[in-house]
């Protein structure tokens, strides 16, 4: 008996290892096609401003007595493609920060969604939308401070441009024994049921015509996903109908 364990021995370990080997093979395949889909999508978001751009200028040449006014046009359309260029150039920066933490210090959360707030304020105006903070107000999370705003700006931002006109936005803070709770409900149009798990990843959108006509990338929930996972944290859908959106944001202590 002891002689055939002996013998299967080596033929246990070298199946195990070319397991293991396949496996890790598997990962690097999965992550090289990850990352070349990244790549396809970014080229792509990055063609729309760049073509404007082009378009523009090609237009404002070809015009034999083009007004003041009319430069003036072209110069604004080009400076908000120029303007696009830069976020989605910036938000791809974001994602591809090391998983690690970044310097984090002990943060209260209020202040810090008042400024987040202040960011998107004009946009809210325009959509009549109104936010009511309520909870425990003096919440602390030990997180990096610009990382953490960035969160938050994402966060009110779609909570604003999938709301409803004269909508609301309530952001609640819970703090029990082992976690910080960040509850943000909107009374927006809501995600469907088959569109639910997908909005976490880079460059989706439910529709992607309307969300870029707002201004959407579709790498707001995917930044705030990968800035959350830098702190041991996590953003999850709680619940959505056409009558709104829950989002969850949770520190842990
Ligand atoms: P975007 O920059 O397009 O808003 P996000 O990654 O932030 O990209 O969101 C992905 C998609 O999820 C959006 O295009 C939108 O369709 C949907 N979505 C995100 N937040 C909400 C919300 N609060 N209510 C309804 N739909 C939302």
């Amino acid at each position: 008996l002891d002689t055939r364990l002996d013998l299967n021995q080596p033929y246990d370990e070298l199946t195990q290892l070319a397991r293991s080997f396949n496996t890790m093979l598997e990962r690097i395949e999965s992550a090289f096609l990850q990352q070349n889909h990244f790549v396809a999508d970014a080229a792509h978001e990055l063609r729309t401003p760049l073509a404007t751009i082009r378009t523009q200028i090609e237009v404002i040449q070809l015009s034999q007595e083009a007004t003041v006014s009319q430069y003036q046009e072209t110069f604004s359309s080009v400076e908000r493609a120029l303007h696009r260029l830069e976020q989605l150039v910036s938000d791809m920066l974001i994602l591809t920060m090391e998983k690690k933490q970044p310097l984090a210090d002990r943060i209260s959360i209020l202040p810090v969604v008042e400024e987040a707030w202040e960011v998107v304020k004009h946009l809210a105006e325009t959509r009549q939308v109104s936010l009511l903070i309520k909870g425990d107000l003096d919440i602390q999370v030990v997180v990096d401070e610009g990382s953490i705003l960035r969160v938050f700006i994402n966060m009110l931002e779609n909570g604003i441009r999938y709301n409803r006109a004269g909508g609301e936005i309530t952001l609640e803070m819970i703090k029990n024994s082992k976690q910080v709770i960040i509850r943000i409900h909107d009374t927006g149009i809501g995600i469907q049921e088959q569109d639910k798990w997908r909005i976490f990843d880079r460059f989706f959108r439910v529709d992607a015509s309307r969300s870029r006509h707002k201004g959407g990338s579709g790498l707001g929930l995917s930044i705030v996903k990968h800035l959350m996972a830098l702190y041991g944290a996590e953003v999850y859908l709680l619940e959505s109908s056409p009558d709104g959106s829950t989002f969850i944001l949770e520190f842990p202590l």
